[in-house]
């Protein structure tokens, strides 16, 4: 019988000579060991709720759930849930996607109204035969399901969107972290607000398990009905409970076109480790169009199924948090351009 963990060991070590790498064969499950690690400087607060249930023997399912549901309810948080700045015409509209130890997830796109995206998505993977469901049969599957219908435009998001108005720049325009943006001038500005960033959050239980969530607001005064690569399993977000799991932020067309975060998990399985991984994600796209990527950014973030985690992104600026039994910490992620 054809042994794929064989042929990949030994067709990896044929090549270990070219690349520092480890053979997917050697990744062993850190069961016992529970960890989360997310997205952004707002990840710390998300993966204290993951750390919750993960401590307590929970499944890795509720705990990435609990955790991005956190920065969601945030009204300060103006790029994910509640209090995120709506598409150009005023709307908020949010993605989210979530995906299990099994290979089973579920996603909603552009809904609206609801605060908690992620339990509407993990209702689509638990209760419908679907993987996505979009827009106002979305909205309609969460009202039918219990979901309060909500006012997501909070006064501030409002006021900055009307102040983005005042010139109404139709394409997103690309912050670069560390500076901000002022709307109403169309220029980078001290002050203004981010007009992106996603949560996404990996996690592993003490069974060695790994699922993972991931839920935007979006880019700031996008088209209407625009979709990112949040919400789209492959690209915002992947699980291979046997090999790792990756979600990205950042610019989501261009993680869409190299469907991002499952290319890093198939360069785990290659046997890199996940920053190396992540870097190599990252490689695609500046490759791709170096001139453009200049003004991109875009972050990916990896845990391998021994425990192992790493980030890499375009641009500096880009930080992860994360928590385990021996650290609750904020790390910056190495970029491509210094
Ligand atoms: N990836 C998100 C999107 O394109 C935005 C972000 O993470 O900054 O909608």
């Amino acid at each position: 019988m054809f042994n794929r963990r064989k042929f990949l060991g030994s067709s990896l070590l044929a090549s270990s000579g070219l690349f520092l790498r480890t053979s997917p064969a050697k990744i062993l499950p850190q069961a016992g060991s529970p960890l989360v690690i997310s997205t952004w400087d707002f990840g710390k607060a998300a993966n204290q709720a993951a750390w919750e249930i993960l401590g307590k023997n929970g499944r890795a399912l509720d705990a990435v759930e609990a955790g991005v549901m956190v920065p969601e309810a945030d009204p300060n948080n103006h790029s994910v849930g509640y209090g995120g700045l709506p598409d150009r015409d005023g709307h908020v509209t949010l993605d989210a996607c979530i995906m299990d130890e099994k290979s089973n997830c579920g996603s909603v796109m552009c809904l609206e109204f609801i605060v908690h995206p992620i339990s509407v998505a993990r209702m689509v993977m638990e209760k419908t035969p679907h993987v996505v469901l979009t827009g106002e049969g979305a909205l309609e599957f969460a009202l039918a399901n219990g979901f309060k219908k909500e006012n997501l435009l909070t006064p501030e998001s409002e006021k900055i969107w009307r102040e983005w108005l005042k010139n109404s720049k139709y394409e997103p325009v690309i912050n670069i972290e560390n500076k901000k943006y002022s709307f109403a001038e169309n220029q980078m500005a001290p002050g203004g607000p981010f007009n992106h960033d996603t949560i996404g959050m990996l996690a592993m239980d003490s069974r060695g398990d790994l699922c993972g969530a991931c839920t935007t607001s979006g880019m700031a005064f996008k088209m209407h009905g625009r979709v990112g690569d949040s919400p789209i399993i492959g690209a915002g977000l992947f699980v291979d409970n046997e090999i790792g799991s990756a979600t990205s932020t950042g610019v989501g067309e261009e993680v869409i076109r190299i469907v991002g975060s499952h290319l890093v998990v198939e360069f785990m399985r290659q046997g890199f480790e996940p920053r190396e991984a992540c870097r190599r994600a990252v490689e695609r796209i500046v490759k791709r169009d170096p001139k453009k990527a200049m003004d991109l950014q875009v972050g990916f973030l990896a845990m391998r199924k021994d425990g192992r985690y790493g980030a890499f992104c375009i641009q500096k600026g880009f930080t992860y948090a994360v928590h385990s039994n021996t650290e609750d910490k904020i790390y910056q992620s190495e970029s491509w351009f210094s």
